[in-house]
């Protein structure tokens, strides 16, 4: 028994020790209620505010991108709590599968900064019982028809190897993709997208959201995970953080060149 009792010393002083650092704030609720795609409400309550001057809450979504891309948002306290709600219907939503993160900083009366433990939130389109399949560096989320996830995740692993075999392009991190059961249920999930082609690939996230009814899944559902598939990989495989881009008809280009094989025409 006995040589457990330094051990246990230990840990009591090394929590006094990170509670004083900390000065004397205390959390007893952090938390964000998420209304997805509308908006996300920050919530943040204290033991005790009576030494704070000020509370801010920093928050951002992990993309691929170049500049660093979080936001921090004074917050005024309201006793002991502090409230703010992102309003996406404003700002455009980020698609299903981007994972929040937030943190809340708070500055007492003598200038000393806490700030609180990160935490993260990944956004789910929960209308839906979604079932996941995955191969390398590709992860397919379905919910309607039970072949669908597959044939479509063999569409994805076959696109992949198109671009990576024939044009040297390969895809640095995991892709998403979400497979609605048919395109009106995809757009009620982002907001403020237009001019739909039955798909889109948000680059920056590296997800793909595409409406495939489960009897064009073979027809029109593989062509199209390979053509939302190249444009992706094509968009990272591109990207410069020094500006420029590529001309549009060669981004397409290549993207209905990644379809695969053409199909004979119908001749109906
Ligand atoms: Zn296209």
């Amino acid at each position: 028994m006995k040589k457990y009792i330094p051990i246990a010393l230990l840990l009591i002083f090394a929590w006094a020790g990170s509670a004083h650092a900390q000065s004397n704030i205390t959390v007893t609720r952090n938390e964000a209620q998420v209304d997805f795609p509308q908006s996300v409400t920050f919530q943040l309550e204290l033991a005790d505010a009576s030494d704070v001057a000020s509370v801010s809450l920093v928050y951002e979504v992990d993309k691929l991108s170049c500049l660093d891309a979080n936001t921090a948002v004074p917050v005024p306290l309201n006793g002991n709590q502090a409230e703010w709600t992102w309003e996406m219907v404003r700002s455009g939503n980020p698609p299903p599968g981007a994972t929040l993160r937030w943190h809340w900083q708070i500055t007492d009366h003598q200038g000393n900064m806490t700030t609180t433990e990160e935490q993260s939130h990944t956004f789910v389109d929960d209308r839906f019982d979604w079932q996941t399949v995955t191969a390398p560096n590709i992860r397919l989320h379905w919910y309607e028809g039970e072949n669908v996830g597959p044939i479509l995740l063999d569409a994805a692993v076959a696109g992949l190897d198109q671009l990576q075999n024939e044009m040297g392009i390969t895809l640095d991190s995991e892709v998403q993709l979400f497979i609605y059961g048919e395109s009106d249920d995809m757009r009620d999930a982002v907001l403020y997208i237009q001019n739909w082609a039955g798909g889109v690939a948000f680059s920056d996230y590296n997800i793909i959201l595409i409406g495939v009814p489960p009897r064009i899944a073979e027809s029109w559902g593989v062509p199209t995970v390979r053509h939302e598939l190249a444009h992706l990989v094509i968009g990272e495989f591109g990207r410069s953080c020094v500006g420029g881009s590529r001309p549009t008809w060669l981004d397409e280009g290549l993207a209905v060149y990644a379809e695969g094989e053409p199909k004979p025409i119908d001749p109906r």
